[in-house]
């Protein structure tokens, strides 16, 4: 939260000793007063500007991204650091990070929610006070909005209100309802309880194709229907209950092939869904610091989360370095240190 001021000082230090040089030589040349007049006129504006720049570009967005913990080999060291590098290089989020790593802290996890446009979750968590549940529970009921990022989906299993935000989540065949793309329909369908695999899971992790299923989306909107994704694990077979999937859209699946241990059906890789008037985005990608270098997701993963916070994606058009349908692209992976 200090870095505005920060910049600001460090900014200003040089431009006082350049400003005090300037009108030293401008004393000394014995200058007319217009040319003071405007020299001054000029380093002024330069400071408005420079007092005013860190300010402007201040984030409009608050964002809590939750981590610390996952019993499942997710390096949330390596990828917290890059979600949090990708909302808040964008100049639109403030971030600020919660890191729950023991049972103790994640109980004692009492935030105000209110204080925040959006919350992020990249981590398995462990489960947090019912108090904290509760007012979690009114936040996005009121509108907050939640996003959740490839583990996240499997934490707080017994905890209904949560499944039922993220509508569909890891369960077997007898714990909802499905979702599938049908290449032949071109519709999304559901597989109703007791249908389709037996448990969910994923297979080797590989390169796949994302395709979306919702072009218009905000979320979206204007970036390429079909994408190759950097190696990551395809979830298959989530399952929700029908209630809390009323409102749910896929808006991309991704082919998740049997040779690769899948289910031979498009399974979704990104949906979203309501609870009460807060807006849910559930990004099944990124298992890893690899998966999350991909251009696609960090892409996809920043509209989502500006989307849970507002219900609009500003436009910024297509990074020029988007993956095409046969081509992955990844960036360097951002790191806190760097
Ligand atoms: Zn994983």
């Amino acid at each position: 939260m200090n870095k505005p001021t920060t910049i600001t000082a460090q900014l200003l230090a040089p431009l006082v000793a350049l400003n005090s040089i300037i009108m030293r030589v401008t004393e000394r040349q014995g200058t007319i007063v217009a040319q003071r007049q405007r020299i001054g006129f000029i380093t002024g504006l330069l400071w408005c500007c420079l007092l005013i720049g860190p300010m402007a570009s201040g984030a409009e967005l608050k964002a809590l991204l939750v981590t610390g913990y996952d019993p499942h080999g997710h390096k949330w060291e390596e990828t917290t650091p890059i979600l949090e590098g990708v909302l808040q290089n964008n100049g639109k989020f403030d971030v600020e990070i919660a890191t729950l790593s023991s049972a103790q802290e994640a109980q004692a996890f009492a935030p105000d929610f209110g204080k925040y446009n959006v919350i992020v979750m990249d981590a398995h968590g462990r489960d947090w006070s019912a108090a904290t549940q509760d007012q979690f529970e009114r936040y996005v009921n009121g509108g907050g909005g939640l996003v959740v990022v490839h583990n996240a989906v499997g934490q707080f299993a017994t905890w209904s209100a949560y499944r039922a935000m993220i509508g569909i989540g890891p369960g077997g065949q007898q714990d909802g309802v499905g979702f599938q793309f049908d290449e032949t329909t071109h519709s999304v369908v559901q597989i109703p309880p007791g249908e389709g695999v037996k448990q969910n899971g994923h297979g080797s992790q590989h390169e796949w194709v994302v395709k979306s299923r919702e072009p218009e989306h905000p979320i979206m909107a204007g970036l390429p229907l079909t994408w190759m994704h950097t190696a990551d694990e395809l979830y298959h077979g989530f399952r929700g209950k029908p209630e809390s999937v009323k409102n749910l859209k896929v808006l991309a699946t991704a082919f998740s092939a049997k040779e690769t241990g899948g289910t031979g059906s498009h399974e979704p890789v990104m949906v979203v869904n309501q609870f009460g008037k807060g807006r849910i985005f559930q990004l099944m990608l990124g298992h890893s610091a690899g998966a999350m270098s991909c251009v696609g997701f960090q892409a996809v993963f920043l509209r989502g989360t500006e989307w849970a916070a507002t219900g609009k994606v500003t436009p910024t058009g297509v990074p020029g370095d988007f993956p095409s349908a046969d081509k992955s692209s990844a960036r360097p992976t951002v790191n806190k240190s760097s």
